[in-house]
């Protein structure tokens, strides 16, 4: 007897659904666009109208622009990490790909000593619980009198997306308030991680791991969900190798590592990338959060500890080089 397994791909469901949005691809290119020079990495359809999504190389901040208002000069991705080396957004790439020998941590990381406060960034890994909104509040009732709207990095799962809508809305009001104001940061659609594998097989290293819907599939939930995507992606559990960084920033993504993971017990200096879970599932991490904001309140009274945006970071960074 033969059995037919019928299988639907949730990728090409994901790809074709909501908004309207359809082809979703990778496309790279460049062009001027409003006095900018953007590097174009992605293209879709929408609404019988073809769109693409452009990184700024000088302050790596993401559009969305429709294909008639730019003459767009298809390049390789090859060819654009040699023409445009000397601009912020491949610096950082091409820094990125040098941090890629450890099996945990790669990336974009090693802090900025010379800025007094740090860079949040907050992971969205997949949960039940709900989102811990008193990071939030704290930091809001914290800062918000010297820095409005806050700045703060999210990295987002698919999986979060799906399961917490109503989370998702308060970022969404807060950030439309003035309150904040955040960097999705792509941290792949299902996490995926298995505690009986080692690392080396493990989260996106786990043989069978669609690559390409893990990241296309996030960034069409962010297009779904109405936020913002980013050049920056976060490795889900920090865990990668060198061919897998290659991979990943072979998509035009940069990899944002950590200095400080609080629940890891590790401390937080100035400038440096700090990493908190807002999953409910890291309590410690919380903790030692609020513990360092009260330490650092005075500080932040006197303005001299701030939070800083990864993107003004990440140029800053790699314009001065
Ligand atoms: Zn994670």
């Amino acid at each position: 007897m033969l059995f037919f397994i019928i299988t639907i791909p949730l990728a090409s469901n994901i790809y074709a659904q909501g908004n309207g949005v359809s082809n979703y691809k990778i496309y790279f290119g460049s062009c001027d666009y409003k006095n900018k020079e953007i590097i174009v990495i992605r293209q879709f359809s929408q609404s019988k109208k073809v769109f693409y999504i452009g990184i700024d190389v000088n302050d790596i901040k993401t559009l969305i622009i429709s294909s008639d208002q730019i003459k767009l000069k298809p390049l390789s991705w090859k060819k654009i990490l040699i023409d445009y080396k000397n601009t912020p957004y491949i610096k950082a790439v091409i820094a990125s790909k040098r941090q890629s020998f450890e099996m945990q941590n790669s990336g974009i990381s090693n802090g900025y000593p010379s800025e007094k406060g740090i860079v949040l960034t907050i992971d969205l890994c997949p949960s039940h619980k709900p989102l811990d909104r008193i990071i939030f509040t704290s930091l809001i009732n914290e800062f918000n009198k010297y820095e409005k709207p806050l700045p703060l990095a999210l990295s987002i799962t698919g999986r979060f997306m799906i399961t917490h809508s109503e989370d998702i809305q308060w970022l969404k009001n807060l950030e439309k308030e003035g309150y904040i104001a955040i960097t999705w940061i792509n941290h792949t659609y299902n996490h995926h991680y298995n505690p009986k594998l080692p690392l080396k097989n493990n989260f996106l290293l786990e043989p069978g791991v669609d690559i390409n819907f893990e990241i296309l599939g996030t960034e069409m939930a962010l297009l779904e969900n109405k936020l913002e995507l980013s050049a920056f992606f976060r490795f889900p559990g920090l865990v990668s190798d060198r061919q897998l960084v290659e991979d990943i920033t072979d998509y035009g993504l940069i990899p944002i590592g950590s200095d400080a993971w609080l629940a890891k017990g590790q401390v937080a200096h100035n400038g440096d990338i700090v990493l908190i879970h807002g999953n409910g599932n890291e309590p410690i991490g919380i903790k030692d959060f609020i513990t360092l904001l009260q330490k650092e309140k005075s500080a932040i009274t006197n303005k001299q500890w701030l939070l800083y945006d990864l993107r003004e970071n990440v140029e800053d960074e790699f314009d001065k080089q």
